[in-house]
């Protein structure tokens, strides 16, 4: 047995070997991204250390003087950025905001329609049999909605056909969630907004993965469109840190608010609203700039990647307007088998489930796609040409069969041009520097 003082060494060793791997790869995840300096600077202060319960102005706790400022701050910039009537940045993540979402607009037993977890969907919309979180935390009964395979999109005359019909049986929607963890296409919220309502549905929109895009203006505009509750994660193609948050129109203010606290959150992660504050004012300086390269470099990669072979699903839409691609890797081996090849050569993507996979007997372990997101890599300061040679890497990888450790070199190599943050005011330490404050 290690002693306290080797347990306490040994787990710094493990978080700077983490801090140089990442130094020394290629971050593909679609959920993920790279803060700036600023950003981490605003984590480690002593507001994560501090409660605030309540609204702010209206705590429950002294000692908030500084906290409703930066709190009220954070508001503001939000709501210039997605141009909001309201706007609640107290959930601490993406699944808080959903079960807010959830807690605010339906009852237990009530309908919900999303797109399933082989569509793109994500957890929080999940079906009860499946653990997730409409289904099993909040008893929501999930019935899909219809996606086109070939479009990648939501299929609106079967959509209104599923809601009505589900309306004939008096199961009507209480909740219809557009958005999900693969979404490369705007969906249809204007298409299906007027239905939605005139059964007494609300229109849900989770913008956990495009929530920079939307505030960027590279993406759709859900509360322009119809929406009237959007659920955000923070750090995906936002600017971090990990957090989320709640728009809306004003009439719909006080339910949110009560959904969250006393619903939801007892603290709520101060720091990370310091730190959203500090996202917010870089989005808004650079927003614009970044998140128009994040979707160029998409269609680089999936371009690059279709012209060696690969394919690269939605081609005859140009693969993506996000800053996700999905690829159809069956003919190369199995999600799961090709995530962790590549990992060994240092380069990080998800394994992901293709919407026929499911009728094709494969699953989640091993399905038949991977999802390539370039948030990260653009944040790093990658352009189309950088995107032409992370597609060569995987090539030689996955069809070439090239030595792994060979390619895991000539990535850290590639990869000591960019170890910086870029679109922000100050990035004068690097990207994955290892702070020590001891
Ligand atoms: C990532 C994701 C979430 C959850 O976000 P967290 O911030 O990780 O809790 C919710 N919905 C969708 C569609 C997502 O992709």
């Amino acid at each position: 047995m290690l002693t306290p003082q080797d347990e306490y060494n040994h787990t710094f060793d493990l978080l700077r070997q983490h801090h140089k791997w990442f130094q020394e790869s290629i971050p593909l995840i679609a959920s993920e991204n790279i803060p700036s300096p600023a950003v981490r600077e605003a984590l480690i202060t002593d507001f994560g250390n501090r409660y605030a319960e309540g609204w702010p102005g209206e705590r429950v706790y002294a000692g908030c003087r500084f906290i409703d400022q930066v709190e009220f701050k954070c508001i503001e910039l939000m709501k210039r950025l997605f141009n909001a009537e309201f706007i609640d940045v107290r959930p601490i993540s993406g699944v808080v905001a959903n079960l807010v979402v959830y807690t605010a607009f339906t009852e237990p037993g009530d309908t919900m329609m999303a797109l399933s977890i082989p569509c793109g969907g994500h957890i929080t919309t999940g079906k009860k049999e499946l653990g997730g979180t409409a289904g099993a935390v909040r008893g929501l009964i999930v019935e899909y909605l219809p996606l086109d395979y070939k479009e990648l999109n939501i299929d609106v005359e079967k959509a209104k056909n599923r809601i009505k019909e589900l309306t004939s049986k008096n199961r009507a929607p209480k909740l219809v969630m557009f958005g999900a963890s693969v979404f490369p296409f705007p969906h249809p919220v204007k298409e299906l907004a007027e239905e939605i309502h005139s059964i007494g549905g609300t229109v849900g929109y989770d913008a956990a993965h495009v929530a920079g895009l939307i505030a960027g203006g590279q993406f759709q505009d859900p509360l322009r469109e119809g929406a009237d509750v959007v659920s955000l994660s923070t750090h995906k193609t936002f600017f971090g840190p990990q957090h989320g948050g709640v728009l809306s129109w004003e009439k719909y203010a006080d339910k949110i608010k009560r959904a969250t606290f006393p619903g939801m959150v007892s603290n709520h992660h101060l720091h990370a609203v310091a730190g959203l504050a500090i996202a917010c004012a870089e989005m808004l300086e650079f927003g614009k700039e970044y998140t128009s390269q994040i979707v160029k470099n998409a269609k680089a990669l999936g371009q690059a990647l279709y012209e060696r072979g690969f394919n690269v699903l939605a081609e005859h839409k140009g693969f993506t307007q996000s800053h996700v691609i999905l690829i159809d890797i069956t003919k190369y081996g199995d999600g799961g088998t090709i995530e962790e090849t590549l990992e060994k050569a240092n380069i990080i993507i998800n394994r992901n489930l293709l919407p026929w996979d499911i009728k094709e007997g494969r699953h989640f372990m091993h399905p038949g796609g991977i999802r390539l997101g370039v948030s990260e890599v653009t944040r790093l300061g990658m352009k189309e040409s950088e995107m032409d040679e992370i597609a060569e890497y995987i090539k030689r990888i996955i069809i070439d069969n090239e030595p792994l450790e060979k390619i895991k070199a000539d990535v850290a190599e590639f990869r000591k041009n960019y170890q910086t943050v870029h679109y922000c005011f100050e990035n004068s330490t690097e990207a994955y520097k290892y702070i020590k404050i001891r």
